[in-house]
């Protein structure tokens, strides 16, 4: 198992059980499901596949419910369309079948919200435009700066406007209430653009009574502007390279992929890297060699997941990318020499502080005696978000009750989950849980692990304790 975990869409290349089960065995751990592109009927069998093959194959895959957000786009345009450099465009709320003089956005407030000189880019940036006039009621005048074919249905960026549309659309809530009803692991939030987004959503799962956890996807510059606050107040975060190219300069997204990652290794806030890691495979059975580069560039970085996308929902090859991301992934992982993460200054305030310096400290001690495994019980996963944060270079063993709490896991760097429920004393379930992963050949006869636990184990409290022992 990889430290790095691979996080793949299922779309019409990937929708069949028995392909399913080649891409579990070729190293899948979380399923998403992009609701951009697919139906309510269509999400609730790729969920039910996962959880059967979960069973029947003894894994723990997640699901993510990738939900669409305020996506801009364009009406039909019809065939063959061109705009020219230099030349005049109409773009109204008024819908009509779009030509190169005139065409079609699904974003009524448009006229009010964009400013005369605001960059309008179509098609993941492929054609520019530039605000010239708006009547502030249904149409807004446009100059091509880039031209090229206008087609049907593609996506707008509108990287300088402050967009009035609210976070969840009414397409996001139908889609979010029926993730929570199937209840999918990991929510995913499109064009996040400040802290309140992720409050907003998080407060609806708990009415639902869910514990689903929030992916906040960077791709809009107000976003960057409070990725701190972002990053301590989500569950994980996505840096969702396709969108976030178009929304700010290109060239700046290497830096800010980098920086993004090193934020919330800091913060314990598990980081998904997004979009084209893999695109030359979409028609081909080996990557271009920058495919190569770009994924191990993320697992030098120790992201705990790299992502694709149209590689697996709508590429030849869903079964053969995941087979050669995975061994990319293993390659430079048995290369890479794991430094452990800093802990982050202790706040005396928090109340977890005792947890978190017994997790950072298991680690470290892990570390010095050479221990194969760091090993805990949690029931809300929270250890295992702190353990897998400071990276350590033994193997992360987490035992759960909660069959839910296992998938949510997966997503983890290094993480490996395993359902335990016996509670007798704490003695007896490091005896036991240690046998499991020696049984599982994670560790052997002799090596060294590190436990960490709450005393007495039946009150199921918080971390309070930490033992070495050694494998009998
Ligand atoms: C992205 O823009 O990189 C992304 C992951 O978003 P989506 O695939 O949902 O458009």
């Amino acid at each position: 198992m990889n430290n790095t975990k691979i996080v793949a869409t299922i779309g019409p290349s990937s929708y069949d059980k028995a392909l399913l089960k080649e891409m579990f065995a070729a190293g899948l751990n979380v399923a998403r499901i992009n609701f951009s592109h697919s139906n309510h009927q269509e999400a609730k069998q790729i969920f039910d596949w996962v959880q059967e093959l979960n069973q029947e194959e003894d894994r723990n895959v997640a699901v993510l419910g990738d939900l669409q957000g305020p996506k801009l786009r364009l009406g039909n345009v019809e065939e063959n369309q061109k705009i020219k450099k230099g030349q005049e465009i109409t773009i109204t709320t008024d819908e009509c079948i779009g030509n190169s003089s005139r065409v079609y956005i699904t974003y009524p407030d448009f006229p009010k919200d964009v400013k005369v000189g605001d960059s309008i880019m179509l098609d993941d940036g492929k054609l520019i435009l530039r605000a010239e006039s708006t009547n502030e009621r249904n149409e807004v005048k446009a100059k091509v700066v880039q031209g090229g074919e206008l087609k049907s249905k593609k996506g707008v960026n509108l990287p300088n406007t402050k967009i009035s549309l609210p976070c969840l659309t009414p397409k996001d809530l139908a889609d979010l209430d029926f993730s929570l009803k199937i209840g999918v692991e990991w929510i995913g939030l499109s064009f996040v653009r400040n802290v309140e987004d992720i409050i907003e959503l998080q407060e609806i799962i708990k009415k639902n009574d869910s514990h689903a956890r929030v992916i906040a996807k960077i791709e809009k510059p107000e976003a960057i502007q409070q990725i701190d606050e972002i990053i301590m107040q989500s569950d994980a975060i996505m840096v969702a390279r396709g969108d976030l190219g178009v929304e700010v300069p290109m060239e700046r997204v290497p830096n800010l992929q980098k920086l993004i990652t090193r934020k919330c290794i800091k913060h314990s806030t598990p980081v998904i890297i997004a979009t084209q890691m893999m695109e030359s495979m979409m028609d081909s059975l080996s990557p271009s060699r920058s495919d190569v580069n770009d994924v191990a560039n993320a697992v030098h970085d120790r992201v705990d997941g790299v992502m694709l996308s149209g590689e697996t929902s709508v590429g030849k090859y869903p079964v053969g990318v995941i087979k050669a991301m995975n061994k990319v992934v293993k390659n430079v992982e048995n290369y890479a020499d794991l430094q452990m993460e800093e802990y982050a200054p202790i706040d005396k305030n928090n109340g977890r502080f005792l947890s978190d310096t017994i997790c950072f400290n298991a680690c470290k001690v892990a570390e010095q005696v050479g221990a194969k495994s760091v090993m805990t019980m949690t029931h809300s996963g929270y250890n295992a978000f702190k353990i897998s944060s400071f990276r350590p270079p033994s193997k992360i063993c987490i035992f759960t009750s909660n069959r839910t709490i296992l998938n949510t896991l997966s997503l983890l760097w290094g993480v490996r989950g395993y359902y335990y429920n016996d509670f007798v004393s704490t003695d007896v379930t490091i005896a036991d849980i240690t046998n499991v992963i020696k049984l599982k050949k994670v560790v052997k006869e002799g090596d060294f692990v590190v436990n960490i636990a709450s005393m007495p184990i039946t009150q199921k409290g918080m971390t309070n304790m930490m033992k070495i022992s050694r494998v009998k």
